[in-house]
């Protein structure tokens, strides 16, 4: 156990003098971080800065040749150009450049914020693609234009994760026809401590708790394009059909079946074109806003390019 976090402790500082093309002594880290840590029990970022303290000292390593772990920050944080950070971000956006010094160029987000990227092509970084996250370590910030910015150069480092990095929740509108409705929609019971959906009186982290009634569609909004998960509330749900709460459990009262809400649901809703406002951070779409486009649905359209076809 010891060994093994001090092994993965000398791992990081050799590779780190090692990126600054100094080669140090493991053995002899291992020694110093085992003591302090273990036997004099220094703090492990203390005993890091100890040992790398040490080295520098130890190898007359000027303290600007030394590429320094930068610091984890999220995109909200970056205000000042020249600082020296890392931060785990998802490609948004790969603009076209027609600099040749240029590698890359684009925008990168996490879930404070969106922030430009260039990758100087001296960097002789890999290519990042669109969609995907990365850690991108030790970048320099910049200002460019009264915006900030940073720069991958060559003592940067790109590494693919394997996390799906979130982007800040924007407001969006889009117009489409509602294709699928899932089956945990309609008259639903939440748990009464978390607010979870409940499936047959169990709460995926309560158990078994006693619950509360509401009403909601998750759904998928087909825009031609794309498709979106939207999520309607009571509110939203109302707005469209006339059906609240009271009136659901009233249409579970006269059929006594808690599905006939859904169907209903299905019935009113499915292959009908919305027009919905909402914020889309994660996977979702949480609708605010929502009304039927006048006048058309879905079959009513395929059938009319169905006649223009012919
Ligand atoms: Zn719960």
């Amino acid at each position: 156990m010891k060994e093994e976090r001090v092994k993965q402790l000398t791992n990081q500082i050799v590779e780190l003098f090692r990126r600054s093309g100094y080669d140090v002594d493991a053995k002899e880290i291992s020694k110093r971080l085992m003591l302090l840590i273990y036997e004099f029990k220094v703090p492990e970022s203390e005993a890091i800065k100890t040992v790398k303290n040490w080295l520098i000292k130890e190898l007359e390593i000027p303290k600007e040749r030394l590429a320094v772990e930068s610091p984890l920050v999220k995109i909200a944080d970056i205000t000042k150009p020249g600082q020296w950070i890392s931060l785990k971000a998802k490609v948004v956006q790969l603009w076209d450049s027609s600099s040749p010094n240029v590698s890359q160029v684009g925008l990168i987000g996490d879930e404070t914020g969106i922030i430009k990227f260039v990758i100087w092509a001296k960097s002789g970084k890999g290519e990042v693609e669109e969609g995907k996250s990365y850690l991108f370590r030790n970048v320099v910030t910049d200002s460019f234009q009264g915006r900030m910015q940073i720069n991958v150069n060559r003592n940067s480092e790109i590494i693919e994760i394997d996390e799906d990095i979130q982007l800040p929740p924007r407001e969006i509108e889009v117009v489409g026809a509602l294709v699928a409705i899932q089956q945990n929609s309609g008259l639903i019971q939440r748990c009464k401590l978390c607010r979870r959906v409940m499936t047959k009186g169990i709460c995926p982290i309560h158990g078994k708790v006693e619950g509360y009634d509401d009403l909601r569609i998750k759904g998928v909004l087909d825009d031609g394009e794309n498709f979106y998960e939207i999520i309607l509330n009571e509110e939203n749900i109302k707005a469209l059909t006339g059906i609240d709460l009271e009136k659901a459990k009233q249409i579970v009262a006269e059929r006594l079946d808690r599905n006939a809400v859904l169907s209903e649901l299905k019935s009113k809703l499915l292959g009908r074109y919305l027009k919905v406002r909402g914020t889309k951070g994660g996977r979702y779409l949480i609708v605010s806003d929502v009304e039927f486009l006048k006048g058309i649905d879905k079959a009513e359209v395929e059938k009319l390019i169905e006649e223009v076809a012919a």
